[in-house]
């Protein structure tokens, strides 16, 4: 009797611990299902992401698509999904998101709701006034690019005011709204207009909410070569005067996947997706 009770327990234990396993294998595998569904198409990713290095270079194997997306997936928690409002924002706005200059903080994601999740992100960054002026703001790792590209030759602001700099989500709203309406941003949301994205970006969208972005007059090739020497980049395609810091020299920018397009004379450096 007692020997049959001890294998009974003895069964019990081991049935237990089978289905531990079993449950523990089941979760993992569909983690990874999760985790890996939006990556489909990036077998490197994985490999980096336990491998962690600064700055991050990806594989250079892969196309540019794929450098892309692993370096945005490296930058920020939620990678936007292929058809969304998210993805048309990402690859219209997204090159900044190569940016990992020590002290530049990117933002979580592409849309920042409102004028509190706006203001919350803005007090993380370090934030200093460009050289010259009283309230054009930038993270200062960018406004210390601008000021020496400025120390080589002279650039001026579009407006002289701060809405050339970093704005708040208001400002973005009050632009927005001088151009397009609720209309216009249904149907950028459902893919169906692109083109007012070179001209103003929608409600909680605007590079210009992230401290790392300038509207500038820019009319000489000197000028020019004086911003992209210090990380300085044209990077929303028809945006002439907006400029975006991406802290790069202009070789490493195809290393992320970033792609140059020339536009009537202009080069902008854009995304691949
Ligand atoms: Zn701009």
């Amino acid at each position: 009797m007692k020997r049959n009770s001890k294998l009974k327990r003895r069964f019990r234990k081991i049935t237990f611990i089978t289905i531990i396993i079993f449950l523990f294998f089941t979760l993992v595998g569909s983690n990874d299902i999760n985790y890996n569904q939006p990556l489909q198409n990036s077998a490197t990713i994985n490999n980096i992401n336990t491998t962690p290095s600064i700055p991050f270079i990806p594989n250079q194997q892969v196309d540019e698509k794929q450098r892309f997306l692993a370096t945005v997936t490296h930058q920020i928690s939620n990678l936007p999904q292929p058809n969304t409002y998210e993805y048309i924002l990402l690859r219209a706005y997204g090159a900044v998101l190569i940016n990992q200059q020590p002290g530049v903080i990117l933002p979580p994601k592409v849309i920042l709701d409102n004028e509190q999740e706006t203001q919350e992100f803005q007090s993380n960054m370090r934030v200093t006034l460009v050289e010259g002026t009283t309230e054009c703001f930038l993270q200062k790792v960018a406004a210390d690019a601008f000021n020496k590209a400025r120390n080589i030759v002279n650039i001026s602001l579009k407006s002289g005011y701060s809405g050339d700099c970093t704005r708040s989500f208001a400002t973005n709203l009050r632009f927005w709204q001088k151009y397009a309406n609720s209309r216009t941003l249904e149907q950028v949301q459902q893919g169906k207009e692109t083109k007012i994205l070179g001209v103003v970006a929608p409600p909680g969208t605007s590079q210009h909410l992230w401290g790392l972005a300038l509207d500038l007059r820019v009319s000489n090739p000197a000028q020019r070569q004086a911003l992209n020497q210090n990380g300085w980049f044209q990077t929303v395609e028809n945006d002439l005067p907006h400029w975006t810091y991406l802290g790069w020299d202009e070789g490493s920018l195809p290393k992320f996947g970033l792609k140059d397009k020339t536009v009537r004379g202009v080069t902008y450096w854009l995304t691949p997706i």
